[in-house]
Order: structure tokens, then C-alpha cells, then sequence
């Protein structure tokens, strides 16, 4: 799973209108940006799209998956982005619309079919959405992902608004069909989880153009000899699109009184620069680009002249500012222009309002304000009954009765990089998707060490199953524990490719990864129960003394699922007289529904327990201090 650390709203959870509403037209109904993304899709004729999720991204796919029947259309949970963006083209290739989403870093997965279907074209009109992260709430890193635009030469669109999201995918469509590109579809946490009135369309059933794939060979078979014609032709339509759209509905000029202070922004940043000017009561002119690749040049152009001086507020990279400064240069204007490269705004984070506001008091000669740090988020822990808490638990203290503390633990994208924490410290590495297993036997092969690699069940079917492969040839000396929590937990319960399922009204045979890590040539595969601290102690233990590579599957189901299945568990209490205080169920279990009252008892909190009984085992507690409530 694409992991995401802070949840922002839940859109499933806080759903407001019914799947009936959703179908009339001229209805207004709150939506999240990803949701109204998901239904310009369906009002849009969009018949395939599919995704592997990550946040801020994934509710595009979780209300694709509840509604896209609607119309028909089809949808897919992927094994990865690279596989999920194969399938789209693929689907466009044929004559469906079609569409793919992912976080930003999902992307980089995908980026080598990306790159390349930008050169052979598509079939039907195909969008590439990409959610950025600014800030970094979910995501390991702060890439902004329109520096993919400009690399494939591939156009972008970036709605601002949960109304823009749903209207933008129709003009997205429009684009790709035109001129034969993938449209990459970029937004970032703020657009994503908007949430706002959005008014609504039409569903629209998919039309199947039924292309005949074979015809466009010269173009879609990607040899040198036709991408080098490709190349140019790729050329020639980038030039023409930012001619066509320049005055297009994507992009506007905004005027707050008579003022020859301009801002050009694009995407969340519009929304921040919104506030900042009606804050601060300045007169100013904005332009806000809906298209940002190419960036369109007249309408650019035509502000530069108009204004003496412009503030260019974007997120992350100074992606638009590098260009509009050399539109400045090409054309020899003397427009001031103020942004990242000069250091007027800050290249880090989310862009907010004040940011903004103190750099247009820099521009006017006004004195800037302190800008408050935000608040640090708190701590992120296992859920109460998480079947990883047991796990990470059992495998420090086996590491400590082998004398072996001092192993390199190698962790990965996952709700089990919470690890990382106290008390349990199970993380000393955490890359990339599938990194715990190709850096750790890295670390082995160097360091000739006894390496312990922590994959989940989503994240090994993502990119985990290569590296084992690999790991397996290399001869490395390692210890895998795959925790098996039977879903992609985080970005919304996802299914993962180990479970029976019913897809797309076909019986799906779920592909047991026990079969997966035999073919690879493990001989050395372990089931363990999650919560069976006994043997999970025994199997650590076992393998760590053992030379070689070794799989243990620790499976326990997820805890949030298990809760929709047996709402009614028992419930745990500390009995405060058998209770010794030694505090190994609080420091060193660390469930959070153990707490400690003003006279230093412990005690559990009912409304946090989830019933998992792990407490009161031996292993948690050596004084059975914890008992089912009578
Ligand atoms: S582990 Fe048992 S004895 Fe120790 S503090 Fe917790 S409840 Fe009390
Ligand atoms: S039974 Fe114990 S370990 Fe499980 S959720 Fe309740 S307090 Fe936490």
C-alpha cells in the first residue's frame, strides 16, 4: 500500500448524498475533489480505469469502485501503477476513454510507459492523474510531479476546485482525443480532499470505438526507427495545443480593481492566493492557468505586458516561474517577477495564504509578518488490536533472547513503517515500494550480515515479489517477514491479488503468495498466526539462528476489517490488585487502549479496546493481571 500516515477526511464515512442524487443533472452536491474527479469520469463516457492506491489519490478509485457500474464501465484495483498505467493505454488503444490515478511517487512506477505512450499517442482520449503531496503528510517524499509533464513533453491540467476536477475531465478527454496524448492530470492533498459544491451533469454510458489496434503499429510499436518520427510529431502537437488553448476555459484572467500587480498561479495555489488578496484588501490582477503544459503563451504573454510587476505563487518547484521568466526574456520586458528563484516564497510544503501575503508585502515595500511553523502531527501508532503491534513485539524480543539487537531491520512503504517508532524501533530503513527486500539483501551481500526485511501482503504484490526473486539469486543472508493483514489497510481497505473476490462480476481465484515465494526458490516458509506469540517467538528465533534466506508470513487480519465482521468482542480489563506495575503492557506492548489514571493504575479504555486479547497473554503480561471483563 501506498501508505498514508495522517488520514484527512474520510469522504466514504462523511458520504452525503445517495447514489440516486448522484445521478441527476443540475443537482449541487458537496464533493471531495478525488470524488468529483470520479464522477466527471462517469459523466464523460470513461469506460476503464484503473489504479493501484496511495494518498492523497485513492478516493478516486474507492468511488470509482462503489459507483463506476452505473455507467458501465470498468474498473480495476492494480498490482502496481506501472500495471495499472499498461492497462489503461491498452484499453485506449482500443477505443475506450480511459484513465489511471496515482500518488505522486506512484507515478515514478509508472513513469516508463508514461514517457513512452506520450510518443506512440493513444487510442481514445486517456487521463493520467497524479496526486501531489506537499508537506509530505502521507508520502515519503515532495516531488512535484509536473516536472513529468515536461520531461515526456506530455500536456497537464490542474483544476483548483472540486467543481474544475469533474469539469476538467471532460476538456482532458477533449485534449487527448485531439491531439492523440495521454493527459497527465495533476492535483495536490488540498484539491484531492476539497471538499465543496459541485454542480452535476449527466452520467454518460462508454462508447467502444473499437480501433483496430493493428493499423497503428508504425506508431504504437515503440523502435527507434518510429520514435524518432514520433518525436517530432510529439513536438508539433505541444506547439499547437498551447496555441489552441490559450484562451480556452482552462485558463482566465482575474481583475481586483485597477492595479498593474499581477499573481499567476495554478492548481491549490489559486485557492491560497484567493484568500491572501482578499485578507490583505490589495488591488491585483491574477492569472490562473488551468493548463500547465504547455504553459499557454499568448495569454502569458499578454499579462506579462499588462502588469510592472508579478508574483508567481505556486507549490513545491518553480515550475511556472522558470518559464514565465523566459517568456519575459524572449519577449524583452522589464515586468518585475518575483517567486522561489529569487526567494520571495518558500520552496518547501503546502502553500498557504500568508505565504502569499508576505510576499506581496515584500513586493510593496511593507513590512513581512512571522509566519507560524505548523503544529507537529501526533504520533501515529498501531490501531488497538493491529495484528503488526503483535508481530514487531514478538520480533524484537526474539532478536533480544538471540542476542541479535543489533540486526539491520529493513522496513517499507506500509501501515508497518509505524514500526519505526518507539517502542518497538523496527525500521532503520525505509525507501521505496518493495526497497525492504532488495536493500536488505544489499546490506547483506556488503556487510555479509544476517539481515531482517518487513514487507506487507499489498506492498510484496506491488513490487515485493522482483526483489525476492532477486534476493533468492544474489545468495543473501536474510530473514523476510511478510505481515499479511489481508488488505491494503491505510488508503482504504483496498483488496489486495491474495483474495477471492468477485471482480468485475467474474469470480476471482485469490494467487496465494505462498505459491509465489516457493517459485521463487524459498525453501525455507513459514505461516505463523499473527497473534500467536508462542510460535511466532519459536519461528523467529528458529530462522535468526539459521544462515541463509528465509520467509515467515505473519498473518493476522487487519484490525479495522475485523471490526466490521465481529462488532461484538470481549472487552479486556487490568485487575489492579494481581497488577504489579511493571508497566511492560503500556512501555513496551504500547496498545494505545492501555492508558494510566492520576494514581498511576492502569487501566484499559473500553472504547478503545478492540477485544484482541494480545495484552493479556503471558508474553504481554507475566503477572495475568489482564482478564476478559466478566
Ligand atoms: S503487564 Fe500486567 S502487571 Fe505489568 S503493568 Fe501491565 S497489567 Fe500490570
Ligand atoms: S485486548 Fe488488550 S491489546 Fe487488545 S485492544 Fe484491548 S487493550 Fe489492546
Amino acid at each position: 500500500m501506498r501508505c498514508s500516515l495522517i488520514i484527512f477526511l474520510r469522504p466514504l464515512d462523511f458520504m452525503i448524498v445517495t447514489g440516486e442524487q448522484r445521478q441527476e443533472k443540475g443537482l449541487k452536491v458537496l464533493m471531495l475533489g478525488n470524488e468529483a474527479i470520479a464522477r466527471g469520469l462517469m459523466e464523460n463516457g470513461n469506460g476503464f480505469s484503473a489504479t493501484y492506491p496511495g494518498t492523497p489519490s485513492s478516493e478516486v478509485g474507492n468511488t470509482l469502485e462503489r459507483d463506476g457500474k452505473k455507467t458501465g464501465m470498468y474498473f480495476q484495483y492494480s498490482i502496481n501503477e506501472k500495471v495499472a498505467y499498461e492497462i489503461a493505454y491498452g484499453a485506449s488503444l482500443s477505443g475506450l476513454r480511459s484513465s489511471v490515478f496515482m500518488k505522486h511517487v506512484g507515478l515514478n512506477v509508472a513513469s516508463d510507459p508514461f514517457v513512452t505512450s506520450v510518443y506512440t499517442g493513444v487510442g481514445a482520449g486517456m487521463i493520467v492523474m497524479v496526486a501531489d503531496d506537499p508537506s509530505m503528510f502521507s508520502s515519503q517524499n515532495e516531488q512535484d510531479s509536473r516536472r513529468y509533464a515536461d520531461l515526456a513533453h506530455a500536456p497537464m491540467v490542474e483544476p483548483s476546485t472540486p467543481q474544475e476536477c469533474k469539469d476538467f475531465v471532460r476538456i482532458a478527454f477533449e485534449i487527448s482525443e485531439k491531439y492523440s496524448l495521454p493527459v497527465l492530470y495533476r492535483t495536490s492533498t488540498r484539491v484531492s480532499h476539497m471538499r465543496s459544491q459541485v454542480e452535476l451533469d449527466e452520467l454518460v454510458k462508454p462508447v467502444n470505438k473499437k480501433n483496430d489496434v493493428k493499423s497503428m503499429r508504425n506508431h504504437t510499436t515503440s523502435l527507434p526507427s518510429n520514435a524518432r518520427k514520433s518525436k517530432e510529431e510529439l513536438l508539433h502537437k505541444m506547439s499547437a495545443l498551447g496555441d489552441d488553448l490559450s484562451f480556452s476555459s482552462l485558463n482566465r484572467i482575474e481583475r481586483y480593481g485597477n492595479s498593474r500587480i499581477g499573481i499567476i498561479t495554478s492548481g491549490s495555489s489559486y485557492n491560497q492566493v484567493y484568500d491572501a488578496i482578499f485578507s490583505l484588501g490589495i488591488e491585483v490582477n491574477v492569472l490562473k492557468l488551468g493548463l500547465t503544459n504547455p504553459i499557454p503563451q499568448e495569454i502569458t504573454m499578454k499579462f506579462l505586458k499588462e502588469n510592472d510587476m508579478i508574483l508567481i505563487a505556486e507549490e513545491l518547484d518553480p515550475y511556472l516561474e522558470t518559464k514565465v521568466r523566459t517568456y519575459k526574456d524572449i519577449l524583452g520586458l522589464t515586468t518585475e517577477i518575483h517567486g522561489k528563484i529569487d526567494r520571495y516564497m518558500p520552496w518547501s510544503y503546502e502553500m498557504n495564504p500568508h505565504k502569499v501575503m508576505n510576499a506581496l508585502r515584500k513586493m510593496t515595500g511593507e513590512e513581512e509578518k512571522e509566519i507560524s511553523s505548523p503544529r507537529p502531527a501526533s504520533r501515529p501508532d498501531f490501531c488497538p488490536g493491529c495484528p503488526h503491534r503483535s508481530t514487531f513485539y514478538v520480533v524484537k524480543r526474539a532478536l533480544k533472547l538471540a542476542g541479535k539487537t543489533e540486526t539491520v531491520l529493513s522496513s517499507d512503504i506500509g501501515c508497518y513503517s509505524l514500526s519505526y517508532y518507539d517502542p518497538y524501533q523496527a525500521a532503520d530503513i525505509m525507501l521505496d515500494m518493495g526497497a525492504s527486500i532488495s536493500v536488505g539483501s544489499g546490506i547483506s551481500l556488503a556487510s555479509g550480515q544476517k539481515v531482517v526485511a518487513f514487507i506487507g501482503d499489498s506492498t510484496f504484490y506491488h513490487s515485493g515479489i522482483t526483489a525476492l526473486a532477486n534476493a533468492v539469486r544474489s545468495g543473501a543472508n536474510m530473514l523476510i517477514v511478510i505481515l499479511d493483514n489481508s488488505t491494503t489497510a491505510m488508503t482504504g481497505q483496498e483488496p489486495t491479488p491474495e483474495l477471492d473476490a468477485i471482480v468485475n462480476g467474474s469470480e476471482f481465484k485469490g494467487i496465494p503468495m505462498e505459491g509465489i515465494i516457493k517459485a521463487c526458490g524459498i525453501t525455507d516458509l513459514t505461516v505463523v498466526d499473527s497473534y500467536d506469540q508462542h510460535s511466532l517467538l519459536r519461528t523467529v528465533g528458529n530462522e535468526m539462528r539459521k544462515d541463509g534466506i528465509s520467509v515467515i508470513i505473519s498473518r493476522g487480519e487487519c484490525a479495522l476489517i475485523d471490526r466490521k465482521t465481529k462488532a461484538k468482542r470481549e472487552k479486556y480489563s487490568i485487575l489492579t490488585d494481581k497488577c504489579s506495575l511493571c508497566r511492560n503492557c503500556i512501555d513496551n506492548f504500547h496498545c494505545p487502549a492501555i492508558q494510566q489514571d492520576t494514581d498511576g493504575h492502569l487501566f484499559i479504555d473500553s472504547s478503545q479496546c478492540d477485544g484482541c486479547g494480545m495484552c493479556a497473554d503471558v508474553y504481554v503480561c507475566p503477572f495475568k493481571a489482564i482478564e476478559v471483563v466478566q
